[in-house]
């Protein structure tokens, strides 16, 4: 699946955020720098940059599996169409999982 990248902050120096961060100030105005959307990031694709915000610092890493903006309560990374679907088809993949 390609990664779509639609968010990308207005400083050309800064890494991308995640898929369907705010733009710019919007999200570092949002963003509470909790760090929740990197550690549920099993891809390991979301760092914390100095200032404790989340980058996609491993853009190739990210399944757009939509995980970021699940847990993100307060709408700094909101679904993107790609990480919609992404979660739906991991949730599918799930429920056909048999636990023994
Ligand atoms: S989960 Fe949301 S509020 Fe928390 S660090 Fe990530 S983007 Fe910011
Ligand atoms: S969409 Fe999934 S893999 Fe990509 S940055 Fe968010 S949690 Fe990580």
């Amino acid at each position: 699946m390609a990664h779509q990248v639609a968010y990308i902050s207005d400083d050309a120096d800064v890494l991308p955020r995640p898929p369907g961060a705010l733009p710019g100030d919007e999200f570092r105005e949002t963003c509470t720098q909790c760090g929740d959307c990197s550690a549920v990031c099993t891809a390991k694709a979301i760092t914390l940059d100095d200032d404790g915000f989340p980058v996609l610092s491993a853009l190739a890493l990210c399944q757009d599996c939509g995980l970021c903006a699940d847990i993100c309560t307060r709408g700094a990374i909101a679904f993107a169409a790609v990480t919609w679907s992404g979660l739906q088809d991991m949730l599918a993949a799930e429920k056909d999982c048999i636990w023994i």
